[in-house]
Order: structure tokens, then C-alpha cells, then sequence
């Protein structure tokens, strides 16, 4: 039996005609910068997420880095994260020279916590670790910092609350990013997600639920203003044309050949999802029976995209090991939470500061997950795992 941890290759059996033509059409015609598919794919984009606007980026990372880009954020502006998530969530914040704040996740939906939430930008505002621990950086200075943004994280394909983030964004004076990299297609109450926040943002990573060929991203807003902004740093930070600059930018355009792909699987993407939401089902079932097994909690009023499907586990390390013996794969999502992270050393976090991230980093396995996963070997590996605990 050969078990992939996600199968894109039965992804392009059903697409490929589509996916071959397509790109044979940009090689005719030509335009391989921003031509036409781009922009069909940015509306076509938009009007599923349900924004004014999209535009289209080169990767997820960049996405979040226009988006902080956009709203201006600069050298030791404060930006509310969760640890708990790729590094790329708060990397972006630090390029800018700003501040990650770290804020622990809620122990069943993985993440961000509201309460912590609030309890952070107290402790920031009054400069006091005894409330919430936040960057020594920032305790132990007599500057002024200022608090400008938040940016939570859809973790596996579950959107955050945002019901609850954006209320405390408006008290506190602040934007909200939804970091929807890994939730393309996710629901929170009837909304999509990327559309749920002041400023959405995804990933085409091969890997995610919308995934292209290579690396791709895209923004979501409704605000004109915010759209024409983030379109002007796409290109050099460019106006009326690219030979006049208006403000320091980028270049992170999509590539027209990953437009092209991307249409072609836009085809199917309502059909993965569903059979996502199956698979996931039947583990769900087929996991019941396993008292040392906590399978993934979703709250009422969402539909998760189902990016992975992690598990807590006991013993989670020889469970992994076994189920290697037995070809099956499996990854863990996060090993390290960001604040414990070399890179984000300078910002003073210690172990222990956000318990709920460091306990969950080290029970957590995700198992394979894909559109194309059948009932046979989800059984295979579920008969697996039972059978590793009644050894
Ligand atoms: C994948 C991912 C990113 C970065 O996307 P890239 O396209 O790889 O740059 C950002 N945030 C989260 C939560 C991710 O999973």
C-alpha cells in the first residue's frame, strides 16, 4: 500500500487536460507577467471569498507582508500572534522591524485565545509581565510603543473566532489579518474564509487546500484604498506605471502560469472540500473508539477545509515511529511554538511563558489528509494506531 500524506498526483489525473491547456494558452499568448488569467483568476477569486477585491501575490508570506506593508506597520509597532503556526505569520512582523506579540492558543480549537487575547494588550498597555507574558523587549523599555494590529491565524483549515478578535480589535484601535493559509474554502457563520477580517490573506502552496504548482498567495479586502495600495507595492510600490514609484515595494506578483493552474483547479475545489469534510468524518468515526486519541474540535457555525487532520495523542513519538514501520506518514505541526524559536530569541520569551502552545506542540500528529484519501487505507492506518495502544 502506498500512502501519501497528501496525493497531488490524483489531484492531476482529473485535471490534467485543463491544466495542460491552460498553461499552453499563457505560453501562446505570451503574457507571462500579470496577463490575463491573473486577473480572471483575481475575480473569480474575490467573488468566491465574497470581498471587493483580490489581488494575487506571490506567496502566502508575501501576502501578509503587503498586508502589514499596506497598513503601514513599521520599526517596533505591536502586533498581536499566535505562536502556535508557521513561522511566516510572525516573521513577516519582525522584517518590518515591529514586534510579535505572542498570544496562547485555546486548548481545543488550536487557536488564538480570546481571554489571552485581552489579557495581552493589558499587560502591553501597563508594560507589566506579571498579567501576560509579553516581550522583555518591551517590559524593559521606557519607549512608547504602539499596538496596531492582530493577525489570527485559521490553524488547519479552522477559522478563529473573529466574531470576538474583531470586537476587541475595534475597542483597542487596532486591524485584524486573517492569516487564511491554510483555511481557502473554510466557513465561519455562512462567511468564507479570507473575508472575515479587515485584511484576509492566503497561500497557493502546493500543500494547501488550493495549492498551485509552486508559490503563489493573494489579499482580500473590501477597502478600495487598502486594494489600490497593496496593488502598487506589489510592483515596486509602482503608479501610474512602474517607471514612477510612489513608495518603497516589492516584487511579488503571482506567476501567470500558477494563475493558469489555479483556474483549472478552481473547477473542483467545492467537490475537494466536500470530500475533505468525508474523510475527515471517517476518521472522526473511526477514531471514537480510541480512548488515547483526541480527534480535532470544531465549533458550531464552521466548516473547517480540513488543511490537515491533527490529533492528540499519548505517546506521541513511538506512535509516530510506529506507524513509519508501517508506512504510513505523518507530520507534526508545530514541533516548536514561535516564541521558544531561535529566531525570535531577541524578543526575551522563556519556556513556560505560553503553556497551553508548548504542552499541545508536544502531543499533536497530523495524519494523512487529502480529497482523495479512501475509506481502505484510512482504515489501514485507524487499525493502525489501535492496535500500537493495545500492544
Ligand atoms: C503556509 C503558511 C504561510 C506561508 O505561505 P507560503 O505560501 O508558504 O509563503 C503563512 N501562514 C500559515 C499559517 C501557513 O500555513
Amino acid at each position: 500500500m502506498d500512502i501519501r500524506f497528501i496525493d497531488l498526483k490524483a489531484q492531476y489525473r482529473l485535471i490534467e487536460k485543463k491544466i495542460e491547456q491552460n498553461i499552453k494558452d499563457v505560453l501562446t499568448h505570451g503574457q507571462y507577467i500579470l496577463g490575463p488569467y491573473v486577473y480572471e483568476l483575481e475575480e473569480r477569486l474575490s467573488k468566491y471569498v465574497g470581498t471587493k477585491h483580490c489581488i494575487t501575490c506571490s506567496s502566502g508570506t508575501d501576502a501578509l507582508l503587503i498586508a502589514l506593508m499596506a497598513i503601514g506597520i513599521k520599526k517596533n509597532d505591536i502586533v498581536f500572534t499566535t505562536p502556535f503556526t508557521f513561522v511566516a505569520t510572525a516573521e513577516v512582523i519582525s522584517l518590518l522591524g515591529g514586534i510579535p506579540v505572542f498570544v496562547d492558543i485555546d486548548e481545543k480549537t488550536f487557536n488564538i485565545k480570546v481571554d489571552d487575547l485581552k489579557k495581552a494588550i493589558i499587560a502591553v498597555d501597563k508594560k507589566d509581565p506579571n498579567i501576560y507574558p509579553i516581550p522583555q523587549i518591551i517590559a524593559k523599555s521606557h519607549k512608547k510603543f504602539s499596538k496596531r494590529a492582530i493577525i489570527a491565524v485559521d490553524l488547519f483549515g479552522l477559522c478563529a473566532d473573529y466574531h470576538e478578535i474583531n470586537k476587541i480589535a475595534q475597542e483597542n484601535g487596532l486591524v485584524v489579518i486573517e492569516d487564511g493559509a491554510q483555511s481557502f474554502g473554510a466557513e465561519y457563520f455562512g462567511k468564507k474564509a479570507c473575508s472575515l477580517a479587515n485584511i484576509g490573506c492566503t497561500s497557493f502552496f502546493p500543500a494547501k487546500p488550493l495549492g498551485c504548482y509552486g508559490d503563489g498567495g493573494a489579499v482580500f479586502v473590501d477597502s478600495d484604498d487598502l486594494a489600490n495600495l497593496m496593488r502598487s507595492i506589489r510592483v515596486h510600490g509602482q503608479g501610474k506605471d512602474k517607471y514612477e514609484n510612489l513608495r518603497i515595494g516589492l516584487n511579488a506578483r503571482l506567476d501567470t502560469i500558477q494563475a493558469a493552474v489555479l483556474l483549472a483547479k478552481m473547477d473542483i475545489f467545492d467537490d475537494e472540500l466536500a470530500k475533505r469534510q468525508e474523510v475527515a468524518e471517517r476518521y472522526n468515526k473511526m477514531l471514537a473508539q480510541c480512548r488515547e486519541v483526541q480527534v480535532p474540535y470544531i465549533p458550531e457555525n464552521r466548516l473547517s477545509s480540513w488543511a490537515q487532520y491533527s490529533i492528540i495523542v499519548k505517546r506521541r513519538d513511538h506512535l509516530i515511529k510506529f506507524l513509519k514501520q508501517a508506512k504510513i506518514p505523518t507530520n507534526i505541526y508545530y514541533p516548536i511554538p514561535l516564541h521558544l524559536q531561535k529566531a525570535f530569541n531577541y524578543l526575551g520569551y522563556k519556556e513556560g511563558d505560553l503553556k497551553i502552545s508548548e504542552d499541545i506542540a508536544k502531543q499533536i500528529v497530523s495524519l494523512p489528509m487529502h480529497p482523495y484519501l479512501d475509506e481502505k487505507i484510512q482504515k489501514y492506518i485507524v487499525d493502525k494506531v489501535i492496535e500500537f495502544y493495545n500492544q
